[in-house]
């Protein structure tokens, strides 16, 4: 069952990758129990840990299918994911009818899945949006760095891009398609995109990476690489969602809803 969102007459579809339950320990960066878990707690399952899911979505724009992100694809190893292929093809879509790929950030459950089993783009007739401070910083001596080959995906899916020449890097806020607008989303990663569909659906990508950040702005994911910025962006994306009305989703979120003002914070209602 793929769940599904009308932004304002443009049908988003979320494609659901695969799933993980994680301890908040490794969701939040300096996670205090004494502070935090009284928020955390009513979210917990029976091990202690929180629900997530890799998703990627589906927007059917006047323009042609635009794709964000592409899952772990064959990255997936053993976690449970690589199945946006398969949530495509529930709806009916074969990849060489996506045109557009917006491209939120270079991690691998959202890069994995760019390309095929040949290591060939897996989207042969879609440009592939991402953000200039992005694939430079993929592209820099840093990303080969990253322990356990965290660079790995972004690497092989940037440059199997650029050689097929399906890359297009944007430098800032862009309409990329009819009613589908990448805006600068900076923090979790340097050039990380969030989007908005028609005035009516915000895709914050990792900007918000659980449904507690809604309440608490302030906790900083343990994979932000800047914690201070992406506050400040997920601030600002949760004031656009509750000033304009929009239904706030996003990658790891196991919900969707719109956003209400609540002192410090906001409070995420559920479709
Ligand atoms: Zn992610």
């Amino acid at each position: 069952m793929v769940e599904s969102f009308d932004a304002g007459g443009v049908a988003c579809h979320v494609l659901v990758d695969g799933g993980r339950t994680v301890s908040p320990r490794f969701v939040f960066r300096g996670y205090d129990d004494d502070v935090q878990g009284p928020f955390v707690r009513p979210y917990l399952d029976a091990e202690g840990k929180l629900a997530g899911r890799f998703a990627a979505l589906l927007i059917e724009s006047a323009d042609g299918h635009v794709l964000i992100d592409a899952g772990l694809g064959p990255f997936a190893g053993p976690l449970d994911g690589g199945r946006v292929r398969q949530e495509l093809e529930i709806l009916g879509v074969q990849p060489w009818d996506i045109r557009t790929v917006i491209i939120t950030h270079g991690h691998a459950d959202h890069v994995g899945g760019l390309l095929g089993p040949r290591k060939e783009p897996a989207f042969p007739d879609a440009r592939h949006v991402i953000h200039r401070a992005e694939a430079d910083f993929w592209a820099s001596e840093d990303a080969g760095e990253l322990p356990d080959d965290a660079g790995g995906p972004a690497i092989a899916a940037l440059h199997a891009l650029l050689q097929a020449d399906l890359l297009d890097v944007i430098g800032g806020d862009l309409e990329v398609a009819a009613g589908v607008r990448a805006i600068e989303a900076p923090g979790h990663t340097p050039g990380h995109l969030a989007v908005v569909v028609n005035d009516g659906l915000l895709w914050a990508g990792d900007a918000v990476i659980s449904q507690l950040n809604v309440p608490h702005p302030e906790w900083v994911s343990a994979a932000d690489m800047d914690g201070a910025a992406n506050e400040a962006t997920r601030r600002a994306l949760l004031a656009r969602a509750a000033d304009h009305g929009l239904v706030l989703a996003a990658s790891h979120l196991p919900v969707a809803g719109s956003i209400v003002r609540d002192g410090d914070g906001y409070v995420l209602v559920e479709r």
